[in-house]
C-alpha cells in the first residue's frame, strides 16, 4: 500500500481543490461580466428607443400642430391670395416661452421657396428655406404635394446652420369649402437645450446632447431625415447598469474568494503538517520496529523479513553467518554496560564495513550479529566474511585508554538450493555458532546435520549429568604423578568419570564441555573437588591436582567456595593444585590472572595444563605466575621422533626455571621418554608408563605401600 506523503497530498488533494476554486471563481466572474454586458446592452437599447421615440413624438406633435393650423378657414382667409401680415404676426408670429412649441413659422408659396411671411423666436429670418433646411425640404414638399390635400403634411429632422431642427410642412386649406390654396405652412422647432432638457425630464434620460451624425459615439443614436439620410445624432450618458448591478456581486465574490483562499491555505497547511507528522511518525515507527536502537543496524525482524522476501523471489541460494562475540560478557562485567554498548557499536560498525557483499546485516540482540548472503557463491562469501571478521576482531579495541579484545564464534548455515524456512536457517546457523564456541571459540563452523544430532545428544547428556550431580553419583579416578628425581609418588590428579551404572558412557572432556555450555560446570567442578578432597584426606603426603574449567573462573564466588570445600575436609590449601588448560585462558587472561592471584594468596597452587596445544607463546607464560606447567601428551608422544618437540620441552623448562615453576610431563608411555624428560629437567612425570587413572581404593593401596620404608619405586603397578 502506498502511503500518502505531504507532497502527494499537495498534488492530489490541495492543488486540484485550489484549481477547482479558481475555476468556479473564474466562471462566476465571467457570468457576472456577461450579465453586466447584457444589462448594458439592454439599457443602451432602451435609451436609444426612448431618444428615437421622444424625437418621433416631437416630430408628430409638430406635424399635427402644423397640419391643424394649415387646415383652418381663418388661415386660408388671411393667407390667400396674399398674406395678411398683421394677422400672421398676431396669430402665428407671437412666441412665448411655454406656449409656442415652434421656433420659426413661415408661409410659403409653392412656386418659390422664398417665404411669403416668416417669423422666428430669435428675430432672425431666412430668405431661402430650401437652402436652410437642405435636401429634406424638397422631400417634404414632394410628400405634401402627392398626399391628400386636406390632411397632408410632412415632417422631417434636419441639420440647419442654426443646429438640428424638427420641421413640419402642411398645405394651407379651407376646410369649409374643401379647397386648397397651394400655399404651405412651415413650422420649425429647434432641437436645443430646452428641448433636450424637456426630453430628459420626460423620459428619465441623462446627459442628452446633439452630436455629429458621423460620430454618434458608443451611447449615441443617429437620427434620419425624411429621405432616410443621417440628419444628426443624439448622445446620452450611459448609466452602465451592468457594472452597477454586478460590481457589488464581484466585490462580495472577491471577499468570499479571499476568505476561501485564506481558509483553504490554512487547512492545507494544517493537513500538510498533520500528514508530514504522520508520515514521519510512521517512518520512525517502521524504522524502530526493524532496527536496533543501539547500533542503528537492522534487527532480527528485518533479517527475517528480508529472507522471506528472497524466498518469495525464488532466491534459493542463501547463506547466513551468525556471529557471537567471544568475551563480550567479560568486558561488560569488568567495565560496565556503557563500555559494553560502545564495544557492540564498534563491532557493529566493523561488521557493516565487512558485510558489503551481503543482502542484509543486522544485530540479533545482545552480542549476536547476523549477515545474510545470496547467490551461488553465498557460502564462499559467508566464509570470507567470517575470516575477515575474526581478523578484524583480532585487533584489540581501545576505549578510554583501555585495551580490550573480543573474538567471534561464527556459525554458517546455507540453504544450498533447498527451500528452507527463515527460522530454520537461523536455527542451524545458531547451532553451528555453538559448535564453533565449543571447539574453542574465535572460529567459524559450517552447519551439517550431525551438529543437530550432537546437539540433541548434548541435551540428553546435560539432562543426565544434572541428575548424576544431584544424586551424588559422579565417579572419580586419580592418576598418580611421579617425582622425576626420586621416582616416588608425589601427587594425584583427580579425573571425573561418568558413572559405570549409566546406560551410556561419556568421556570426561565431552561431558565437561556440555557442562560448560549448559550452566552445570560450577556444580560439576564443586562436586569433583568435594569427592577428591574427601578421598585425599587419607593421603596427606600427596599433592592433589584438580582440573578447573575457565568458565568456573567467571563465578565471582569460585575462590571462596573452593576454599570452603577444602577446609571442610580439613585439607591444607598448599597441598591442592588447580589445573587449567591454556586454550581456555586465552580469551580472558585478565580475569584468570586475578583469580589465580587470589588462589595463590590462599595457598592453592595453579598449574597450566596441556601446555603446547594452544596458542600461548613462552612470552605469554611470563604474564602468569604459574606454579607448574604441564607439558601436553601430544608433545611428549613425539619426543622420540621429532627434534622440534624436544626443543619445545627444553625451552619450556628454561622458562619454567626462570619463573621458578615446576614442570610435569603428561602422557609418558615409554621408558625412553622418561629418560629424556628426566634429563631435560622435568620435575614430575605422569602417564600410562607409570599409572593410568585409578579408583580411590587403588591409590589407598599405593599410598599404603609407599609408606613401607622399603618401597623404592612404584613403577610396575600400572
Ligand atoms: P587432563 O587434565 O590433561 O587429564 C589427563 C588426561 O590424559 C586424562 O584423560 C588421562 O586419562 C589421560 N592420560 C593420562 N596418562 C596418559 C597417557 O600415558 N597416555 C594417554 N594417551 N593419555 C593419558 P581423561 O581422564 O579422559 O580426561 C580428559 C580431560 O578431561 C582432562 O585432561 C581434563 O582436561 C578434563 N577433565 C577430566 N576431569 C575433569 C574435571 O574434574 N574437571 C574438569 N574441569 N576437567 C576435567
Ligand atoms: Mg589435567
Ligand atoms: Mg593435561
Amino acid at each position: 500500500m502506498r502511503s500518502i506523503t505531504g507532497w502527494r497530498f499537495l498534488l492530489v488533494i490541495a492543488l486540484p481543490m485550489f484549481l477547482a476554486l479558481l475555476g468556479v471563481v473564474t466562471l462566476a466572474f465571467d457570468l457576472l461580466d456577461r450579465i453586466s454586458s447584457n444589462a448594458n446592452t439592454a439599457e443602451y437599447n432602451r435609451n436609444r428607443d426612448l431618444v428615437v421615440q421622444a424625437l418621433k413624438a416631437s416630430e408628430i406633435e409638430l406635424g399635427h400642430l402644423t397640419r391643424d393650423n394649415a387646415a383652418w378657414d381663418d388661415a386660408f382667409a388671411n393667407t390667400v391670395p396674399s398674406v395678411n401680415t398683421a394677422w400672421f404676426e398676431s396669430t402665428w408670429g407671437q412666441f412665448n416661452a411655454a406656449g409656442t412649441p415652434y421656433d420659426i413659422v413661415a408661409v410659403l408659396d409653392p412656386e418659390m421657396t422664398r417665404p411669403e411671411a416668416i417669423a422666428s423666436r430669435n428675430g432672425q429670418t431666412t430668405t431661402d428655406v430650401a437652402a436652410y433646411l437642405g435636401a429634406p425640404f424638397a422631400a417634404m414638399l414632394q410628400q405634401v404635394g402627392s398626399g391628400n390635400q386636406l390632411q397632408s403634411y410632412a415632417t422631417t429632422l434636419a441639420e440647419t446652420p442654426d443646429g438640428p431642427v424638427i420641421a413640419a410642412l402642411a398645405t394651407i386649406t379651407q376646410p369649409s369649402t374643401n379647397s386648397s390654396s397651394g400655399k404651405q405652412l412651415l413650422m420649425i422647432r429647434q432641437v436645443n437645450l430646452d428641448m433636450l432638457d424637456h426630453m430628459e425630464r420626460t423620459f428619465l434620460l441623462k446627459g442628452l446632447a446633439v452630436v455629429d451624425a458621423e460620430a454618434p459615439g458608443a451611447t449615441g443614436v443617429v437620427l434620419h431625415d425624411i429621405g432616410g439620410q443621417p440628419a444628426f445624432a443624439i448622445q446620452w450618458q450611459d448609466k452602465r447598469v451592468g457594472e452597477s448591478m454586478t460590481g457589488w456581486a464581484k466585490q462580495k465574490a472577491s471577499v468570499v474568494l479571499a476568505f476561501l483562499i485564506v481558509v483553504m491555505t490554512g487547512i492545507t497547511a494544517v493537513c500538510w503538517r498533520l500528514i508530514r507528522d504522520l508520515v514521519r511518525n510512521e517512518t520512525q515507527a517502521r524504522h524502530a520496529a526493524t532496527h536496533d536502537a543501539l547500533t542503528g543496524l537492522p534487527n532480527r525482524a528485518a533479517a527475517v523479513e528480508r529472507m522471506r522476501a528472497l524466498r518469495d523471489a525464488k532466491v534459493t541460494h542463501l547463506a547466513v553467518a551468525f556471529a557471537d562475540l567471544d568475551g563480550f560478557k567479560e568486558v561488560n562485567d569488568a567495565y560496565g554496560h556503557e563500555v559494553g554498548d560502545r564495544l557492540i557499536r564498534a563491532a557493529g560498525a566493523g561488521i557493516s564495513k565487512l558485510a558489503n557483499e551481503s543482502e542484509i546485516f543486522c544485530r540479533m540482540g545482545g552480542d549476536e550479529f547476523v549477515v545474510l548472503f545470496s547467490g551461488t557463491t553465498a557460502i564462499e562469501k559467508a566464509k570470507a566474511f567470517s575470516d575477515n571478521l575474526i581478523r578484524f576482531l583480532a585487533e584489540p579495541f581501545e576505549m578510554e585508554g583501555r585495551i580490550m579484545s573480543v573474538g567471534a564464534s561464527i556459525g554458517i548455515a546455507t540453504t544450498d538450493g533447498e527451500e528452507l524456512d527463515e527460522l530454520e536457517i537461523l536455527r542451524r546457523a545458531d547451532i553451528a555458532m555453538y559448535k564453533a564456541k565449543a571447539d574453542g571459540k574465535n572460529r567459524s563452523c559450517v552447519y551439517n546435520i550431525s551438529l543437530d544430532a550432537t546437539r540433541i545428544e548434548n541435551l540428553a547428556i546435560a539432562s543426565e549429568l544434572r541428575s548424576i550431580i544431584a544424586a551424588g553419583n559422579l565417579d572419580i579416578a586419580f592418576q598418580p604423578v611421579i617425582s622425576a628425581r626420586s621416582g616416588r609418588l608425589s601427587g594425584v590428579e583427580a579425573l571425573c568419570r561418568w558413572p559405570q551404572s549409566s546406560l551410556r558412557q561419556v568421556p570426561p572432556d565431552r561431558f565437561v564441555a556440555v557442562a560448560e555450555t549448559s550452566g552445570l560446570i560450577d556444580d560439576l567442578g564443586e562436586a569433583v573437588l568435594n569427592m577428591a578432597c574427601a578421598a585425599a584426606r587419607n593421603w596427606p603426603e600427596l599433592r592433589l591436582a584438580v582440573n578447573i574449567s575457565a568458565v568456573q573462573l567467571n563465578n565471582p564466588r569460585f575462590v571462596e567456595r573452593s576454599l570452603a570445600v577444602i577446609e571442610r575436609h580439613g585439607l591444607k590449601p598448599r597441598n591442592i593444585e588447580f589445573e587449567i588448560t591454556e586454550t581456555s585462558l586465552i580469551r580472558d587472561a585478565d580475569r584468570a590472572r586475578q583469580v589465580f592471584k587470589q588462589l595463590q594468596l590462599a595457598g592453592i597452587k595453579v598449574a597450566l595444563d596441556d601446555f603446547g596445544t594452544g596458542f600461548s607463546s613462552i612470552g605469554y607464560l611470563r604474564t602468569f605466575k604459574f606454579d607448574r606447567i604441564k607439558i601436553d601428551k601430544s608433545i611428549v608422544n613425539q619426543l622420540l621422533t621429532s627434534p622440534a618437540e624436544l626443543a619445545i620441552v627444553q625451552g619450556t623448562l628454561l622458562v619454567a626455571r626462570g619463573l621458578s615453576a615446576d614442570v610435569t610431563a603428561e602422557g609418558v608411555e615409554y621408558e625412553d621418554e622418561v629418560n629424556i624428560l628426566r634429563l631435560a629437567g622435568c620435575t614430575e612425570l605422569q602417564g600410562y608408563y607409570y599409572y593410568g587413572p585409578l579408583p580411590t581404593m587403588e591409590i589407598d593401596a599405593l599410598v599404603g605401600r609407599m609408606r613401607q620404608p622399603e618401597a623404592a619405586s612404584l613403577r610396575g603397578a600400572a
